[in-house]
């Protein structure tokens, strides 16, 4: 299971991608922090030991989306592209899941609740594994390594994201300027 490293930026990525120009500069810093936290979130279910069931769920996102939505969370400017922003951003998190190699039980996640209980996973290691064992000799090796491979994979979709939105917003506001001459 990847690090909240790789599941904050899957997040903004997938969230950007879907959100829509955001404007001011403070509305998009609370907009990047709040997707990361949605990609992160899932894994709160360590705290209640119900680790990889409900919380990594393609009904869980539509339940958060929907929340967000209705309680305009400050991720996007109309309430279906919140809910489109928060839903991916949420999914995010069991996808990146199922592609790293999960080494404990229960093995993979419940990605279909509440409509199936059954653990899914896809055999594939794109990730490294995470391990909260941290009295183990390689717990810094190997979470480290994990991490690293994360930015690897990550860190350009990130990237290429926030590029394509910043030119998106430089454009729109040529066309204000240009609008308002
Ligand atoms: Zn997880």
């Amino acid at each position: 299971m990847p690090s909240s490293v790789g599941h904050g930026l899957a997040a903004l990525s997938a969230g950007w991608a879907l959100a829509g120009v955001a404007v001011a500069r403070r509305a998009r810093l609370i907009q990047a922090a709040l997707l990361v936290a949605i990609g992160a979130a899932p894994d709160l279910d360590l705290l209640w030991g119900r680790h990889s069931r409900e919380t990594h769920s393609m009904g869980a996102a539509i339940l958060v989306a929907s929340v967000a939505a209705w309680q305009r969370w400050p991720v996007a400017s109309t309430r279906w592209r919140i809910w489109l922003a928060v839903c991916a951003a949420w999914l995010t998190h069991p996808v990146l899941d199922a592609l790293a190699l999960d080494t404990s039980v229960p093995l993979g996640i419940t990605a279909f609740w509440p409509w199936s209980h059954e653990y899914y996973q896809t055999g594939l290691s794109v990730f490294g594994p995470i391990s909260r064992r941290y009295w183990l000799d390689n717990f810094w090796s190997m979470n480290l390594a994990s991490i690293g491979k994360e930015l690897i994979l990550l860190g350009p979709v990130t990237a290429g994201v926030w590029w394509k939105k910043r030119s998106q917003r430089a454009m729109e506001d040529t066309g204000a300027l240009h609008g308002s001459l």
